[in-house]
């Protein structure tokens, strides 16, 4: 038991690291797409900012959030953006997805490889239903502004 509220508590500090302080916070130079989500239950409200390379390779060069939200929301928002700047869009869609099922509790191994450390945190919100909305909000609005993007050539 003892092992497990430690860990907790880890988690909780992760959480609060970056809901205190969330990365990629503010408005981006350059915007190719924005998404906002709204959460009603919980008044969280996250604004996505989209920037891609300028070479043609699809990358998302810079993602960035705006908004006020729960701890829970911010974190999660905070971590996305810095699992998916850099990365590419390919990339960040399987981040989308696997994030999407860590916390629906499904069980598959594969999926763990696409996300931090740092999201694995977020696990344990799948054991409070009402906030598992707060912490799918981010990806839900940069999945809106993902699909905003011109298609791929
Ligand atoms: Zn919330």
């Amino acid at each position: 038991m003892n092992d497990s509220s430690s860990l907790n508590q880890l988690y909780q500090e992760v959480i609060m690291d970056h809901s205190q302080e969330p990365s990629n916070f503010g408005p981006l130079e350059a915007v190719d797409a924005v998404a906002e989500g709204y959460n009603p239950v919980c008044g969280d409200r996250i604004r996505v900012e989209l920037r891609v390379g300028k070479d043609d390779s699809h990358d998302l060069e810079m993602v960035g959030i705006q908004g006020e939200a729960c701890s829970i929301c911010m974190a999660s928002a905070s971590m996305m953006t810095e699992r998916c700047s850099g990365h590419s869009i390919d990339d960040s869609l399987k981040s989308i997805a696997s994030f999407r099922a860590l916390l629906q509790g499904e069980s598959c191994g594969s999926f763990l490889s696409d996300l931090s450390d740092d999201l694995m945190a977020l696990e344990g919100v799948k054991r409070f239903p009402a906030r598992i909305k707060c912490a799918l909000l981010p990806w839900m609005a940069l999945k809106d502004a993902i699909d905003q993007l011109p298609e791929k050539r």
